[in-house]
């Protein structure tokens, strides 16, 4: 509790507006009302479901909807391409090494740089 403020802001003598819920006991909800729902005069509790999209005060642009989500690229697939890359050039590395040494590479050697330069040109 704030010291100075009134710990009964919505007690007995509230001015305000409440909710016309009634209650199991038979009296009325004594909380204050102001969803939209019926008139503005059901409170928090009482007001029905929440409101969805952009009708919800919490909607900004829709880049958070569970839409805009399952448009996203996968972050997995993401690293898996990443990881790819990874792989693809250490083994070109690995293949342009054989043109450094006395032996001249064969002609599988040269098939696969080609080849894994077209893979990892896919991959960018
Ligand atoms: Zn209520």
């Amino acid at each position: 509790m704030t010291p100075g403020l009134p710990t009964n802001r919505f007690g007995k003598n509230w001015s305000g507006k409440r909710c016309l819920a009634r209650t199991r006991a038979g009296g009325q909800c004594q909380k204050p009302a102001w969803r939209a729902a019926e008139g503005g005069r059901r409170c928090n509790l009482h007001g029905g479901l929440s409101l969805r999209g952009k009708e919800h005060p919490g909607y900004v642009n829709g880049a958070h909807t569970k839409q805009a989500i399952a448009l996203r690229p996968s972050k997995t697939a993401s690293a898996r391409r990443s990881m790819r890359r990874v792989v693809i050039a250490g083994e070109i590395c690995s293949l342009l090494g054989m043109f450094a040494g006395p032996h001249k590479p064969r002609r599988r050697v040269a098939e696969r740089l080609i080849a894994l330069e077209a893979e990892l040109r896919s991959l960018l």
